[in-house]
Order: structure tokens, then sequence, then C-alpha cells
């Protein structure tokens, strides 16, 4: 089997074929739940600041309506293409349904490279796709609502909720259209952070489980554990700043550009200056410049968080690869190929179908906020901070002794809107995590946790859709 025999829609049927033979569907439902129900291709032109007229090839891609709205990132990169969206949008339906989102599954992509336009033509770009997928009926609150992805955050958010909002004046719920919003625009606290703390959360779930660590020949926990990040993106700075905050040792981060190394751990946000400043990752105090970006990948190390883009580890370059826990963070980051070999080499490979879904877990809290149109945390905030003060006073009226002033302000303090969504992601990441390993215990047939997350995620699409009917 080579690797240029799957694209990545294939990639993903292939695996989801794996695990419909552990569920009890009949073949016509599994054909339902596979299949992309509505692809929206489009081409609109932009004027360009020179003048000139170029037309933009662009997607939205519906994989599954059994829960609405669709829901799912917008990419903007160059290597964007139908098959690739599909993907996504069939890997955002099994997210979905793992993590208990009642949405169902869609993506959307624009073939640009963002670093190739100024702001004003991205915003040109955005503004009309929006206004492509208003007139289609491709997006809105109960329809299908978007979310940034690989290339695309707060700003274009907010350029879509704005267009979204001036083309449907009056839509009570309409900023409800789009999630990753700026605060200001309707967004949620935790959102811009929450991928990449799920992806701390379920790869913790993980290390905390003695037999799965005993089976890497590792100790149980994350604390002391080498981590080696690819991508210093969004969601790639936020896990290593949640690896490292616990203990974890970042020994290395790669960019397109390079890799850095430092055996006793990067701080992510220093490097981030650093890059930010010099324009490269290389040459960061300390750290050792690695000769390829791609050699990150090869490190000896506890847990390698890939976090740029798909097809990363290939047949290539699978074998040389060292870590013990693969934590998928971007979405399809090995192929078919790779996930064989490194199957039988017995790494432990967490994956993206429910590891990256903190941020469409955010994303629907979010889209819950602006439904309701109250801030979390605003009628019970000052209602508990009264209670706990009543308790704590009580208890030290009884037992003649007082806390210190750290513990009083800890106990105190009532949650706030980023207490209550960080909650709520910690929950879902550890709930679905043992969901999964024990659907894969359940079963010994069960041959990785891949397959275990299809199977739940299956399972999922098809009860809710066994339990729709067929429309006649
Ligand atoms: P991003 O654009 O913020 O960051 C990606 C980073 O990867 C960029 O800094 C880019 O320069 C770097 N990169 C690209 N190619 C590279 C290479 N070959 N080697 C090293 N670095 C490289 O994107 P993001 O939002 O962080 O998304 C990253 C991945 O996570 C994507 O696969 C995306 O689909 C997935 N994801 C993102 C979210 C989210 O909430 N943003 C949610 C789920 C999944």
């Amino acid at each position: 089997m080579s690797d240029q025999q799957y694209s990545f829609f294939e990639s993903v049927q292939k695996s989801f074929d794996k695990a419909a033979k552990f569920t009890k569907w009949e073949t016509g439902l599994l054909e339902q739940i596979k299949a992309c129900n509505a692809v929206y291709q489009m081409r609109f032109p932009v004027k360009r600041d020179d003048g000139s007229i170029e037309v933009i090839e662009a997607y939205r891609v519906q994989h599954s309506q059994h829960k609405t709205p669709c829901k799912g990132g917008i990419r903007f990169s160059e290597e964007v293409n139908q098959d690739e969206v599909m993907a996504l949008a069939a890997l955002m339906t099994y997210k979905c349904a793992i993590v208990n989102v009642p949405f169902g599954g869609a993506k959307g992509g624009i073939k640009v490279n963002p670093r190739k336009y100024s702001e004003f033509e991205l915003q040109k770009i955005t503004r009309r796709y929006t206004a492509e997928l208003i007139r289609k009926n491709f997006i809105g609150p109960g329809t299908d609502v978007p979310a940034p992805d690989y290339g695309t955050g707060e700003r274009e958010m907010a350029w879509i909720v704005d267009t979204y909002e001036s083309m449907r004046p009056g839509e009570i719920d309409g900023q409800a259209c789009v999630t990753g919003k700026p605060i200001t625009q309707g967004g949620v606290r935790g959102r811009k952070e929450a991928t990449g703390l799920g992806v701390f959360y379920g790869v913790r779930e993980v290390c905390n489980m003695p037999d799965v660590m005993e089976k890497q020949g590792l100790t149980v926990g994350v604390e002391g554990k080498t981590v080696v990040v690819q991508g210093l993106g969004n969601v790639g700075y936020h896990s290593a700043k949640y690896f490292r905050e616990n203990g974890s040792k970042v020994v290395c981060i790669a960019e397109f550009e390079g890799a850095i190394y430092n055996e006793n751990g990067l701080n992510e946000d220093e490097v981030f200056l650093h890059r930010k400043k010099s324009g490269s990752i290389l040459n960061f105090t300390g750290a050792k410049n690695l000769a390829k970006s791609s050699d990150a990948l090869e490190l000896e190390c506890d847990i390698l968080i890939p976090a740029a883009l798909e097809n990363v580890i290939h047949g290539g370059n699978a074998h040389n690869v060292k870590a013990k826990i693969i934590g998928e963070a971007a979405n399809g980051p090995l192929t078919p190929e790779a996930d064989d070999i490194l199957a039988k080499k017995g790494t432990l490979i967490i994956p993206d179908m429910y590891l990256n879904a903190g941020g469409v877990t955010v994303s629907y809290f979010e889209w819950l906020k602006n439904l309701s149109h109250v801030r979390y945390g605003r009628m019970e905030k000052r209602f508990t901070e009264n209670m706990n003060k009543l308790i704590l006073s009580t208890m030290e009226d009884m037992t003649g002794k007082t806390v210190t002033k750290e513990e009083r302000s800890y106990i105190e303090h009532g949650p706030n809107e980023v207490d209550l969504v960080y909650s709520g992601l910690e929950e879902t990441m550890i709930d679905a995590t043992h969901e999964i390993v024990n659907c894969w215990k359940a079963n010994p047939q069960i041959p990785d946790m891949r397959t275990a997350a299809y199977v739940v995620a299956i399972n999922k699409v098809g009860t809710a859709y066994a339990e729709l009917g067929i429309f006649p």
C-alpha cells in the first residue's frame, strides 16, 4: 500500500470502513453516514491592490445534517481543494459526535496564501465568500456555522459576522452565524486557546492511565515528559504552553522555515516573540537549529504534537519517528501508510478526530452564549461568591481558625466566563477520552485508538440517523 493510492477524503473513508466492521449498522445507513451531503464550489473575482482582477476558488462542504446547524472551520491555504475540504467536513461530523456537540460536520476553504495578500484584499475575499454563502443558504445560526481554521482567526470571523449581520439586518440571533469571534463581537472567553488546551487535556488524560503508560514504557502523568511541537500557530502555540505550564519539557518547536531544539525546554512565548521580531524561528538564544524543519518529527521524545497540516508523517518518514505517543493536534497529520507503520512499532496515536475537538466544543459554548444573549457567569457569579463567603466565615467561627489570604480568595471566587468554559472543555475531553478508551478495551479486535474513536462516532451518528427515520 503506498501513500499515493489515497486522497485525504479516501483516507478518512478507509478509516471509517475499518471501524464500521465493529458496529451493528446496515450498509445503507453506513453509506449515508459516510457521504458528503452538499458540496458548494464557487469562483468569484477580487480586485487586487494593483488593480488586477483575480478569480478566487473557494468551497463550503456540509458533510452531514443529522444534527443542525453544520459546523466547521474555514481554511485559507494554497493547498485547499475539494477533496481536502470534504475530508475535513467528514472529520467534523465524527468529531462533534464524539464530544457530544449537537452539530453536523462542515468545512470551508479558500485557495489563497494569506501571506501574499494585503489585509484589505483578504477582507474583500472574506466578505465576498460570506456573501456567496448567504446567497446559497450555506451560513446561518441554524444552518451552518463556520469558525477559524488554518490561516484564519478572530479577524476573519469578525468580517464574516459583520457581513452576515449587514445582509440580514434585524436577525436576532445573527451573531451565532460564526464562532471564534473577538469578545467584543460576541466571542466567548477561552475560544482562542481552546483547541490547544483540549489537546493538552486529552493527552494528559491518556498519560494518567497507568495501564496505557505501562504499555508505552512511560511513567504516569505529563510531568517531566519531553514534547516536540510542529507548527507555532494557534493550536501549536497553545498546546506547547499548557504542556510547559504543567511540567512537561517542550524540547523542540518546528515552523516551516526550520526547527529549534533545547534539551532543557523552550518557552513558546519567547520563541513566538523571537520569530515575530526576526522573521524566523531559527537562531533562538540557547537553542540549536535543526538542519531541516521535518527533522523535528524524527527526534527522540515522549510526545510528538503535529499541529501544522495534514500528511506530514507518511510512508517515507514514519519508520524514523521515535515518539512514544503522537497527539494529533492537526487534522490528518498521518497518512494511512504512516498509521500502519507506527501501529506496528507500538506508537500510541491519539487521534485528531477527538483530540483537537476543543475548538468545536468551545465554539458550541460560544454559539449557546450568542443564542442566550448573556455572558456565562453573569447570573451566578456574585451569588456564588456571597454564598462561599458565608460558608467560609461560618466555618471559621465554628472552628476558631482562619484561612490564609490566598486560600480565602481562591475559595470565595465565583466562576468567571473563562472558568466555566475551561471547566466545560475539561469535562468534555476527559469524558471523550474515557469513552474511546473503554470502547477500545471492550473489544480486543479493535486495533487502535483511532478505530475506537470512529466506532464511538459511527454509533452516535448511526443512532441519530436511525431515530430520524427516512425522509420519504
Ligand atoms: P495556524 O495557521 O494558526 O498555524 C499553523 C502553523 O503551522 C503556522 O504557523 C504555519 O507557519 C505552520 N506550518 C505550516 N506548515 C508547516 C510545516 N511543514 N512545518 C512546521 N510548521 C508548519 O493554524 P491552526 O489554527 O493552528 O491549525 C493547525 C492545525 O490544527 C490544522 O490542521 C487545523 O485544521 C487544525 N485545527 C485547528 C483548530 C482551531 O481551532 N484553530 C481546531 C481543530 C483543528
